[in-house]
Parts: structure tokens; C-alpha cells; sequence
């Protein structure tokens, strides 16, 4: 059966759920069809036992998120984002060095020599000149397409080992020889230090459900193909074909290329080169909160092959776990996640537990019960390709079926997302009104 609409949101991530909300708002008749059983994408939270499990986004900043700032005021929720108050650590010759992204870092070296910190001050310094603070046209920074590795190539080797490539492997998912420098530098720069790094109370997928509330979303419907027509677009999904004024594909980059059958010559190079990096996730449910000097340890790649995090969530946010009891996260170093992607959850966990035993003594044998999640596409890779190619993809937006997502800007942050889905919608709203809906759509309309 055929069902026609104005604005069809394809995706309900934060980036589609945004979209929506701004067009809902303006008066625009908006449905959004989202694959999954549920919302929020990759900052979705399952409530197993008590637990709070945030399957993919961990925490946003005060700074550097103005876009998100903004929807949280307007849904009252604002006041529901805690500081999360506790340090990062990087994992160094055995033990945890504290203040990574901290002021103090400086002082507590956060696992670089001094002679490293030396060069640290010497490279931020650097990149005052080069323009990096741009996270939406990563592309306009003088870094050009340098990558990870090429940026902290003239410094002392701890920049690159025990600050860039930790920060990005167990973040973003990346390998610092694959990625820009230029995103990656931007957003840092951008979000602040971790003294400004907040939690939603509840779970990361508060934003994302209190946005889906008063919109029309099918969830359980995974578009197939879309086809772009003369005013419209053609939407095929589960035994059901619907036509659309305007479409904004809010998936991954590589989901879209692959549904949009028939998207325009001048974008495909984009969508090709736009590539995402997998992240596989355990949550063990522990028997009791094991106390740690961090909240978060990032694991260089020299110190460990399989795990690049070991997060513990019950500090993050004491709402995380049950009275008594621990959540520990631990994140697949980008050496290991793609081979644990189709693994069996029992092998991930044994990969991974076993080697964060080392990090948290006593780890295995309090794990009660285990949760594990992967994303196939799990962060916008942002190589120099898709970095060269970026500007003249973005300058061409605004078509019967547009964009939104982290991967707009190769930016690998929940406020990319937000503030995509913001953008398509207000591109959206630019086009002609309503009344350019196609003939055959409103006719079918005034019938049903
Ligand atoms: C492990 C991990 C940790 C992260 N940590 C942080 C963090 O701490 N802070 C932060 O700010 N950001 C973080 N991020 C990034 C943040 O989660 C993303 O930037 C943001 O959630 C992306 O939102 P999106 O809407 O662009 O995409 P998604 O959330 O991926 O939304 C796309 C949606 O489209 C749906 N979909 C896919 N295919 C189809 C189809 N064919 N038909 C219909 N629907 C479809 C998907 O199911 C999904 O719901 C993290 C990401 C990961 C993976």
C-alpha cells in the first residue's frame, strides 16, 4: 500500500531525530523510518538487570555541542546533564598516568615524558595559525589532508603514541595513520577539557527518545531503495513503497550510498570515499564497583593489541549500576574490532575480558552478566580522500533527497550529527512550500 508524505526522515540517530523536530516544528508534515526496533543509533541505551548500558556515545561537553545545547533547552533537559567531575587516564608501563585532557596533564604528564609535554605546548601553539577550529569545513584547515601521523610526526614520539593515537583509536575507532588530522584536532579543540564533560542522567538516549515522543516514527522499517524523482523521491521499504516531496537520508554514509540507487554523479565520490570504522563494545555487569583513579583509561596500541578503553561506568554516572554493584566498558582496539564483528558474543568477551584483566584486577571473576554491541559503522573515518572531496559535496546539498549525520562534516561526534540533521532541515524548508508537492501526491492525499 502506498502512503505519500512531505518530508520523509529516513533514520532516527540523533542526526535524524533532529531534522524532524526542526521540521515538525515549522509545520511540515514529517515521518521518520528507522531500521531498528528502537531510537537513538549510536547513542542508544539498553536497561538490562538494573544496569544502564550506553551502547555507543559515552558523554557530551559543555563546550563545543551549542547545537545540542540548544534542542536540550527547548526539551527541558539541560539540567538533566551532570558534570561527570572524574579524570581520564592513559595506561603507561604498567599503571594508570592520570590527566588526559585535564589541565593538570601538564603536571601529571598523563603519560608523556617532559620533553613530550615540551613539544605538546609547542604543537597547540602551532595550531593556532593553522586553522583548525572549524569542525563544520574540517577541509579549510591549513593542515590540509594531513593525517594523524603526519601532524605529530615533527614532535617527540608520545604525542603521536601516548596522546593522538589512544585519544583516536579508542574514540573515534581510528588508526592514525588512515585519518585526517584536521577533524580530530577540531573537534578537540572545540569540546574543551574534560572538566567541562558531561553525562546525561538516565542514559545517553534521553535526548534521542525525548525528541522521538511527539514525532510520527516507524520504527522496524529498513528502507531498501530510495529513488530520486523529478520533485520527489520513491521510498522502498518492507513490502511497502511511499513517495516523498523531500527525503534526508540520516544514515551512515555507506548505507546511504547503497539505498540512494540513483544519487547524483557530483555526490557519489563523497558517499564512496566516505568510509566508517566498526566499534565493538562489552559491558560486563560486575558483583561490586571497583574503584579506579579514572573514570576512563585509554590504551595505547604499544601497551595493548585488542583493548583501546576501559571505561568504568558506575563513575561516569553512579546511575549507571545498581546500588553495589559495577558496569565496566571495554572498547576493541581498530587492530581487533573488525575480526570481532561477526564473532560470537562469548569469544568477544573472552578477547577482551582476559586482556583487561591486566587494567582491573579481579575483572573476570566479578562479571556477572555481559552485554555486547557492535557497530559496523561505528564513526566516520575521515581519511584525506573523503577530507579532499568534502567541500564540493557539501556545497551541493539541498536536493529532493539531502543529507544528515556525523559524516556530513567527518566529524565523529554527536553535535555533527545534531547539528547536520538542524542544517538538512533548514535546506528543507527552503525549497518551495508545500504546494510544489507532486500532483499525483496531493491527489491520492484528497482521496484517502
Ligand atoms: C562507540 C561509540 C562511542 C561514541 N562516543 C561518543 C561520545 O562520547 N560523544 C559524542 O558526542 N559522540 C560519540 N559518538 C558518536 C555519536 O554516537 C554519533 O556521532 C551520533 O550518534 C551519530 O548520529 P547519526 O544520527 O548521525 O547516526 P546514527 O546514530 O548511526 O543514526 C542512523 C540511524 O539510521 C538507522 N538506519 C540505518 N540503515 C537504515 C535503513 N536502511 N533504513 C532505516 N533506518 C536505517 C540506524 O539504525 C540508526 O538508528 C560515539 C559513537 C560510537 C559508535
Amino acid at each position: 500500500m502506498g502512503v505519500d508524505v512531505d518530508v520523509a526522515v529516513i533514520g532516527a540517530g540523533v542526526a535524524g531525530l533532529a531534522a524532524a523536530h526542526e521540521l515538525a516544528r515549522a509545520g511540515r508534515e514529517v515521518r521518520v523510518f528507522e531500521a531498528a526496533d528502537h531510537v537513538g543509533g549510536r547513542m542508544t541505551t539498553r536497561r538490562v538487570s538494573g544496569f544502564v548500558v550506553d551502547t555507543g556515545a559515552e558523554q557530551i561537553s559543555t563546550r563545543g555541542y551549542p547545537h545540542t545545547w540548544e534542542l536540550l533547552r527547548r526539551l527541558g533537559l539541560d539540567d538533566a546533564v551532570p558534570k561527570i567531575g572524574r579524570q581520564l587516564g592513559v595506561w603507561r608501563g604498567g599503571r594508570v598516568r592520570r590527566g588526559l585532557a585535564h589541565p593538570l596533564g601538564m603536571v601529571t604528564g598523563a603519560g608523556m615524558s617532559v620533553r613530550a609535554r615540551v613539544d605538546f605546548v609547542r604543537a597547540t601553539r602551532g595550531l593556532a595559525k593553522r586553522n583548525v577550529s572549524d569542525t563544520e569545513r574540517p577541509e579549510a584547515s591549513r593542515l590540509g589532508t594531513a593525517t594523524v601521523t603526519e601532524f605529530a610526526a615533527p614532535y617527540h614520539r608520545d604525542l603521536l603514541e601516548y596522546l593522538c593515537q589512544p585519544v583516536v583509536s579508542g574514540f573515534f575507532g581510528w588508526r592514525p595513520e588512515h585519518s585526517a588530522a584536521a577533524p580530530f584536532l577540531g573537534l578537540l579543540g572545540a569540546i574543551g577539557p574534560s572538566t567541562a564533560w558531561r553525562t546525561y542522567d538516565g542514559g545517553m538516549d534521553v535526548p534521542a527518545r525525548a525528541l522521538a515522543a511527539p514525532l510520527d516514527v516507524t520504527t522496524s522499517f529498513p528502507v531498501r531503495e530510495v529513488l530520486a524523482g523529478p520533485g520527489f523521491a520513491r521510498i522502498t521499504g518492507d513490502g511497502t513503497e511511499l513517495r516523498a516531496r523531500s527525503v534526508v537520508l540520516a544514515v551512515p554514509a555507506p548505507v546511504a550510498r547503497q539505498v540512494y540507487v540513483n544519487a547524483p554523479p557530483h555526490e557519489r565520490p563523497f558517499l564512496d570515499a566516505c568510509t566508517f570504522t566498526p566499534m565493538v563494545k562489552v559491558h560486563l555487569m560486575l558483583d561490586h564497583r571497583p574503584e579506579s583513579r579514572v573514570y576512563l583509561l585509554a590504551v595505547p596500541r604499544s601497551e595493548s593489541p585488542s583493548v583501546s578503553v576501559v571505561l568504568f561506568d558506575h563513575l561516569k554516572h553512579p546511575d549507571r549500576a545498581p546500588e553495589g554493584r559495577g558496569l565496566v566498558t571495554l572498547i576493541a582496539s581498530p587492530v581487533m574490532a573488525p575480526a570481532l564483528l561477526d564473532a560470537p558474543d562469548d569469544e568477544v568477551v573472552r578477547v577482551l575480558a582476559d586482556e583487561a584483566e591486566r587494567f582491573v584486577p579481579g575483572l573476570r571473576a566479578a562479571v556477572t552478566e555481559s552485554v555486547v554491541h557492535r557497530f559496523r559503522h561505528g564513526l566516520p573515518e575521515a581519511t584525506p580522500h573523503a577530507l579532499a572531496l568534502r567541500g564540493e559535496f557539501a556545497s551541493g546539498l539541498g536536493g529532493v533527497v539531502d543529507y544528515a549525520g556525523d559524516w556530513v562534516s567527518l566529524t565523529p561526534y554527536s553535535e555533527a550529527a545534531v547539528r547536520s540533521g538542524r542544517h538538512a532541515a533548514a535546506r528543507v524548508r527552503a525549497k518551495p512550500p508545500s504546494s510544489t508537492v507532486p500532483s499525483d501526491i496531493r491527489s491520492r492525499r484528497q482521496h484517502t
